[in-house]
């Protein structure tokens, strides 16, 4: 096993959307990247990670809150309840910490690692960190959760960050 190079905003890669796992496509290789992305998670002391971040627009993602980890496979929210707001980063925008409105309750549909069709309901942090996972699947960002000129600020602050480490500017 070996860490996994995260992308960092704004990579286009993070703005693509995901493309749904066949169950033919339910092999080693799924098990290997599943194991890569949880220990990269871990490393890099994230609670949740999705494939996109990782490079890979496929619908995977895992999540640990210190309970265990968790892999999901196509996950859906199937339904909401209630709302919550919380701050929230990013392993893909370092350094940005931003409140968050998400549903306090939700139910998930997922596929396991044997292809079968697995059900979840979760609340609080995890119920967070998995909607923020699945909007990775989607190419949406924390930062296309809040108020338009919060976002022109963080983002030219970002700008002028990557300018300082003589970065390349979209
Ligand atoms: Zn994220």
């Amino acid at each position: 096993m070996s860490p996994l190079e995260i992308r960092k905003y704004p990579d286009p890669v993070l703005r693509r959307s995901s493309a749904a796992v066949e169950v033919e496509e339910f092999s080693d290789s799924l098990r290997n990247l599943i194991d890569n992305m949880l220990e990269t998670m871990y490393i890099f002391k994230g609670v949740g990670l999705a494939a996109p971040q990782v490079g890979m627009l496929i619908q995977v993602a895992t999540v640990d809150i210190g309970q265990g980890p968790i892999s999901l496979i196509n996950p859906q929210v199937i339904e909401t309840e209630g709302g919550d707001i919380a701050e929230e980063g990013c392993l893909s925008i370092p350094d940005v910490y931003l409140e968050i409105k998400r549903g306090k309750k939700i139910a998930v549909t997922a596929i396991n690692l044997k292809g079968k069709e697995i059900a979840l309901e979760a609340e609080g942090l995890l119920a967070r960190v998995i909607q923020h996972e699945i909007d990775h699947l989607k190419g949406v960002l924390i930062l296309d959760r809040i108020p338009s000129l919060e976002r022109q600020m963080i983002i030219s602050k970002l700008k002028k960050s990557w300018k300082k480490k003589g970065g390349e500017l979209m």
